[in-house]
C-alpha cells in the first residue's frame, strides 16, 4: 500500500502525510462570506476538504473539521480599504447585518448538505469570538508587531522574516509597484489591518468595543483566533481557493505565529485551483456565477455538481460550462442506476476479488488525492464483466463512503422516473419543445395551457420536456 501524500503549499511539494497526534487529523476552511448566494466555485472549495475528510476517515483517522462563518469585516476589495460586505449588503437589503448572515448561512448550509458534504464538527461565527480576536491582536501589540495609523491597528510584516514564505511572495517587488497613498501611513505595502476604526462620521451596524478604540476586526484575524481556539496553535491541515494563500492566508500566518510563537502553524496547507466560467475565475465581483439553485432549476440533481468535482484534480483549473454539467448528470445517473441495482443483490462477497481494485483506488486517492485515477477505477468496477455482482456491489459501497454519490441509495425507486406516455400529450409537448426552439413564446404558453387544463404538469429535465399528471388525477 501507498504511503499518503499531500501537496503543501508552504514546501511547494507533495510529501507524506503526518499528523501532530497519532490517529487525529485537525482541520481548518476558511468558510463563506454570508453577504450573498454562494457559487459552484466555493461549492468547489468545500467539496475540497469533504474529500479529504471522507478519504482520512476510511484509513483510520478521527478528523475535527472546523469551517467558519466570515459575518464581519470583510472589506470589498479583499484589502484593508473600501467597505465591509456584510454592511453593503445589509443596507442594500434593508435588513440588519444578523439577518442578512442567517440568510445566506442557512442557504450555504442546504447548499453544502445538497451536495452530501459531511457536516463539519464546528461551525463558529467571527462575530461569535471578537473577545478571542481582541485577545489574539492584545498579544500582538504586546511582543510590537503592530502599528497604529489613522484607520486602524496595523500588522508591521517587515518584523516578520518568514511573511513571504507561504505564497513565495516578491515583497521587494511589491514595494517597487506599491501605489502611493492606498491606505496613507502603511510602513509597507504588505502590511494589513488588525482592527479597523469605525468612521466617526457613520455609524457602521456591526461595530465593538476594543483597546484601541471602537470599530471591528480586520477579516484575517478570525481565521487565526478560532482556529487555534478550536484546533490548538499548530493544526494538520488548511484548506481554501488558491486565491486565498497570497494575502489571507500569509497574514493569517504571521498573526498565529507571531501571536503564539510558534511555526508551522499549519502542517499542511492544501489549495484547491479555481472553477473558470467563460476562461475567468468565477467570481462575484466578476458577476459570471452560476449557483446550485441555478442547477436544480434547470433539472439537475445537485450530486452532478460533486460528481463533476470528481472529474478533475483539486489542483487543476476546472472549467464550468452546460455541457460539462450535463455530462456529469449523465455520468452520475447510469453510476446510480448501476449502483442501485447491484443493491438488490444478495450474498456474501469474496474479498480477495476486492482487494486488489480497493487498494487502486484507496492508493490514487493516496497520491495527493487524485480523483479522477480514483473514479477510473470506479467505473472499471462498474461495467465489469469479471466480476461478481456481490463483489461490484461491496466495492461500489466501499468506493461511495468517499465519493459521496448516494451510489446505492434508495434502490426500490429507479433513478430513472418512470414517465408517462399519451400520443396527444406527447404530441403537444413536442408541439410546444418546437416553438420554444423559434422563440415563438406565445405559441409555447398557449399549449402549456392547454396541457394545464389537461390536468398535465410539465417538468423540465436535461433531456428535455418531460409530463406527469397532477397528483390526484389520473387518466
Ligand atoms: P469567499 O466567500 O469569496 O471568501 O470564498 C469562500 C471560498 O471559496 C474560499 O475558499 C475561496 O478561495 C473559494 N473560491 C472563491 N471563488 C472560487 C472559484 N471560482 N473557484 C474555486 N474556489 C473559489
Ligand atoms: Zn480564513
Amino acid at each position: 500500500m501507498k504511503e499518503i501524500e499531500f501537496y503543501d503549499t508552504r514546501s511547494r511539494k507533495q510529501r507524506p502525510f503526518t499528523t501532530l497526534k497519532p490517529g487525529h487529523v485537525g482541520m481548518y476552511t476558511c468558510g463563506p462570506t454570508v453577504y450573498a448566494p454562494q457559487h459552484v466555485g466555493n461549492i468547489r472549495s468545500r467539496l475540497l476538504p469533504d474529500l479529504i475528510k471522507r478519504f482520512l476517515q476510511s484509513e483510520g483517522y478521527e478528523v475535527t473539521h472546523v469551517i467558519n462563518i466570515t459575518d464581519v469585516g470583510h472589506l470589498v476589495a479583499d484589502a484593508d480599504v473600501g467597505d465591509d460586505k456584510m454592511e453593503v449588503a445589509a443596507r442594500k437589503a434593508g435588513l440588519s447585518a444578523e439577518e442578512i448572515a442567517e440568510k445566506y448561512t442557512q442557504m450555504w448550509r442546504d447548499d453544502c448538505a445538497a451536495v452530501n458534504c459531511i457536516s463539519p464538527e464546528e461551525n463558529p461565527k467571527a462575530t461569535d469570538h471578537i473577545p478571542e480576536q481582541i485577545e489574539l491582536g492584545k498579544r500582538l501589540e504586546e511582543r510590537g508587531y503592530l502599528y497604529t495609523i489613522a484607520d486602524g491597528v496595523y500588522f508591521d510584516t517587515s518584523l516578520f522574516p518568514r511573511y513571504a514564505e507561504l505564497a513565495g511572495l516578491d515583497l521587494e517587488g511589491q514595494q517597487e509597484g506599491a501605489r502611493i497613498g492606498v491606505t496613507e501611513g502603511k510602513k509597507n505595502p504588505s502590511d494589513f489591518a488588525v482592527w479597523k476604526f469605525a468612521d466617526p462620521d457613520m455609524k457602521r451596524l456591526q461595530e465593538w468595543d476594543s483597546p484601541w478604540g471602537r470599530g471591528f476586526p480586520g477579516w484575517h484575524l478570525e481565521c487565526s483566533a478560532m482556529s487555534v481556539r478550536y484546533l490548538g496553535e499548530r493544526f494538520d491541515i488548511h484548506t481554501a481557493g488558491i486565491d486565498l494563500a497570497t494575502v489571507h492566508h500569509s497574514n493569517e500566518v504571521a498573526q498565529t505565529e507571531c501571536g503564539f510563537e510558534v511555526h508551522p502553524s499549519v502542517e499542511f496547507w492544501m489549495h484547491n485551483e479555481f472553477l473558470d466560467m467563460g476562461g475567468e475565475k468565477m467570481s462575484k465581483s466578476k458577476g459570471n456565477v452560476k449557483t446550485l439553485s441555478n442547477l436544480s432549476e434547470r433539472g439537475f440533481d445537485p450530486l452532478a455538481f460533486r460528481y463533476f468535482f470528481l472529474q478533475a484534480h483539486y489542483r487543476q483549473q476546472q472549467a464550468y460550462t452546460y455541457e460539462a454539467i450535463e455530462a456529469a448528470a449523465r455520468g452520475l445517473r447510469r453510476l446510480q442506476k448501476i449502483g442501485r441495482a447491484l443493491e438488490l443483490v444478495e450474498g456474501d462477497g469474496n474479498p480477495g476479488a476486492q482487494a486488489p481494485l480497493k487498494e487502486r483506488f484507496r492508493d490514487a486517492l493516496a497520491d495527493d488525492l487524485n480523483a479522477p485515477r480514483a473514479m477510473a477505477v470506479v467505473w472499471e468496477v462498474a461495467r465489469s464483466d469479471d466480476l461478481a455482482d456481490v463483489d461490484r456491489r461491496d466495492l461500489l459501497r466501499c468506493f461511495d463512503l468517499i465519493l459521496g454519490l448516494r451510489l446505492g441509495e434508495d434502490a426500490a425507486a429507479e433513478s430513472e422516473p418512470a414517465w408517462e406516455q399519451d400520443p396527444e400529450i406527447d404530441g403537444l409537448l413536442a408541439e410546444r419543445e418546437r416553438a420554444r426552439e423559434v422563440k415563438d413564446w406565445a405559441t409555447a404558453d398557449r399549449i402549456r395551457d392547454e396541457l394545464t387544463a389537461l390536468e398535465v404538469e410539465i417538468i423540465d429535465t436535461p433531456e428535455g420536456a418531460r409530463w406527469r399528471r397532477i397528483a390526484g388525477h389520473s387518466g
